[in-house]
């Protein structure tokens, strides 16, 4: 007979020990860090100068991969308030912007006016810069990502569009998104799409992906509109 109680119990402890580790590991990882930065300054040592940038990439790599489990592990109770979804998205826009820069990406804001939705700050954050350094990542050559939010009142709904003009997906690929793992990149983790849906889906709101290969891809999401 099997023991759904028994088996949340069991979850739960997991992700509270996977969280555990993660957060001591993260520690002698960021030590580690300042050390090799320190180090690497006025060295006349050339392997130190040559490698140093490759252990700094590797170790913001084991960071980032914490950093997804974690929100993997998190036990996840929000409460859904009043969120000023514009502020949110300059915010995250604002956050992006030298990372897009770095690939020669722009980062372009549209509202036709304010509104707020149902939602929770840190959930909204966490789902919208999934998707936008997708779309980053997505244009190796540059371009602009266009990010658009429309308010329908007779729906009730807030909608934000996210619009890229990067290397699109084929049909296979589209459908593997969001699968746990699932990635084609070398540095990637495959968890961003899939915690994205699950934050999103946590807020009543809904994912759409649309994509062809070499034009770009448009995510859509779709969130209660707070009146
Ligand atoms: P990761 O970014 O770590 O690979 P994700 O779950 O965020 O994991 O994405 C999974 C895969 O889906 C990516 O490796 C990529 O192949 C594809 N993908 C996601 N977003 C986009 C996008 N905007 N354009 C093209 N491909 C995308
Ligand atoms: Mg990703």
């Amino acid at each position: 007979q099997f023991d759904e109680m028994v088996y949340v119990d069991k979850l739960t402890t997991i992700g509270q020990m996977a969280a555990a580790i993660a957060h001591e590991i993260r520690n002698p990882i960021t030590t580690v860090r300042g050390f090799i930065q320190y180090i690497q300054q006025d060295t006349k040592d050339e392997n130190l100068r040559k490698f140093s940038p490759l252990i700094l990439d590797e170790l913001d790599r084991t960071n980032k991969i914490i950093t997804d489990y974690l929100q993997l592990a998190k036990p996840h109770h929000h409460e859904l308030t009043k969120i000023e979804i514009d502020g949110v998205l300059e915010d995250i826009i604002e956050l992006l912007k030298p990372l897009g820069s770095y690939s020669n990406v722009t980062l372009t804001y549209e509202s036709e006016e304010k509104s707020s939705v149902y939602g929770d700050i840190a959930l909204l954050k966490q789902s919208l810069m999934n998707v936008i350094k997708n779309g980053i990542e997505a244009m190796e050559d540059g371009g602009d990502i266009q990010i658009t939010k429309k308010t329908n009142y007779v729906n009730g709904t807030v909608i934000i569009v996210i619009k890229d003009a990067g290397k699109g997906m084929t049909e296979e690929e589209l459908q593997h998104l969001g699968l746990p793992f699932y990635t084609t990149k070398s540095k990637g983790t495959g968890l961003g799409s899939m915690i994205t849906n699950r934050l999103i889906r946590e807020m009543k709101g809904t994912v759409e992906y649309e994509s062809e290969i070499g034009k770009g891809t448009t995510v859509t999401i779709s969130l209660h509109l707070f009146q």
